[in-house]
């Protein structure tokens, strides 16, 4: 039976969180592969599941006719799942025919999935064998991508759990370093460590890292900030290695970006002109860029399913910098520490809700007939049938929308579903 239980407000002035428990519809966490791969490019992901695991990867991912693909699935068939076959000695064999012949593997991660972990194979233990067997040749590490009770985004959270116990621990002597957690484009990822540099904070960090050489130390003088909000295991292996979370909202728009920045500024006590000077240029930028967008944008009513947890810091970003309005912000899970900094800035009006059941959830959303629907690839067409405009919740992890030279792009996605939408109505 569903539950459904009111809270106080998350944060002053914050609107009052309602949870609810019940069907959900979210993507799975293999689907984080598709952007960390690209990211650690000397890494490969092994995933030990399905055919439907293999499926899903792939057409995540599109064909890749560039480069060796750096993902691939080892299907576990009917001999394994009657325990007929020993897993680990395949598992053993597939992974030293792979590092075989590919030489430019140097991090190998096992990937859980629903059948592996409903069968009950140890990945952990695997891969502390595999990787004994393998380094230095390359480490193996594991974490889990189930789709049981995991939704898409806390694939890369795993992923970046698992690596925090193999990062180097930083010198006893070491002055405080700031190190940037989530993956973002190296795009994006290259603008932020200039800025970084221009304020003063000298070699910014980022993990996940390009190159497993090129792990980031840490330790009790790390100070990181996140870039994404569903880091939330990754946040707790950081902290239990001793580094300190700089509190901030996420770095989504002109004002997200600038708060962001300004929380490492703050913590290593840039002074306040100089922070000016250095973030002045890419907010301006940020902000013309954003005008174009805020007449089509602006008074529009915008509701949010639960999927990728970017809802709440989109929401803030969406009403507070092109004026929409926000009529329902759900997420999966209200990581209420790491959003605490977002909430304070969230309209009063919009209704916040935590895992709200999907079938309550497309009621109340048939009844509201927002502008803009933002929800998970399942529930766009039906609701687009209905006449209901959507933008697909995963786009916003494929595309690079942090920082200032993102934040038009980021109003983009929005504004174009609107626009095909008054193109079709001409
Ligand atoms: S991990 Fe689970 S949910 Fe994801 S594709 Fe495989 S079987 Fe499906």
């Amino acid at each position: 039976m569903n539950q459904t239980v009111s809270l106080r407000p998350p944060a002053p002035g914050a609107p009052p969180l309602v949870q609810e428990r019940g069907q959900r519809e979210v993507f799975c966490g293999l689907t984080g592969i598709v952007w960390l791969h690209r990211k650690i490019q000397d890494a490969f992901f092994l995933v030990v599941g399905s055919r439907t695991c293999a499926h899903l990867i792939q057409s995540a991912a599109g064909v890749m006719i560039f480069a060796e693909p750096r993902f691939a699935t080892a299907i576990l068939d009917q001999r394994d799942l009657a325990g007929i076959a020993d897993i680990n000695d395949e598992l053993d064999r597939v992974v030293s025919r792979l590092l075989e012949r590919r030489p430019d593997i140097k991090l190998l991660f096992l990937v859980a999935s629903c059948p592996s972990e409903v069968i009950k194979i140890d990945l952990v233990r695997a891969a502390r064998r595999l990787s004994r067997q393998h380094e230095p040749r390359a480490r193996v590490l594991s974490y889990s991508g189930s789709g049981i009770e995991k939704t898409f985004t806390e694939g890369e959270d795993a992923c970046l759990a698992a690596l925090v116990p193999e990062l180097p621990a930083e010198a006893a002597t070491a002055a405080p370093s700031l190190l940037v957690v989530g993956a973002l484009a190296d795009i994006v990822e290259d603008q932020f460590a200039a800025i970084f540099a221009d304020i003063g904070i000298a070699d910014a960090r980022f993990l996940p890292m390009r190159r497993a050489s090129a792990m980031p130390a840490v330790g009790p003088n790390t100070r990181f900030l996140l870039a994404q909000p569903f880091l939330a295991e990754t946040a707790r292996a950081l902290e239990s290695r001793g580094a300190r979370r700089l509190a901030a909202p996420f770095p989504l728009g002109a004002e997200g970006t600038t708060l962001w920045l300004k929380a490492a500024a703050d913590a290593f006590g840039v002074p306040a002109s100089r922070f000016e000077t250095a973030v002045a240029p890419g907010r301006a930028r940020a902000q013309k860029s954003l005008t174009r967008h805020i007449e089509r944008l602006s008074g529009k009513r915008i509701f949010f399913f639960p999927d990728s947890q970017l809802e709440i810091p989109l929401a803030r970003f969406l009403a507070r910098e092109v004026g929409m309005r926000p009529i329902e912000v759900a997420t999966p899970y209200l990581h209420r520490q790491l959003l605490e900094e977002e909430l304070a800035l969230l309209p009063s009006e919009a209704r916040l809700f935590e895992g709200p059941d999907v079938d309550r959830q497309l009621d109340r959303c048939r009844a509201a007939r927002p502008d803009l629907t933002v929800c998970g690839l399942g529930l766009a067409n039906p609701l687009e049938a209905e006449g209901l405009p959507t933008k697909w919740s995963i786009e916003l992890l494929f595309t690079p929308i942090q920082g200032y030279d993102q934040a038009g792009d980021l109003a983009e996605l929005f504004a174009r579903p609107l626009a095909r939408r008054s193109r079709l109505e001409v």
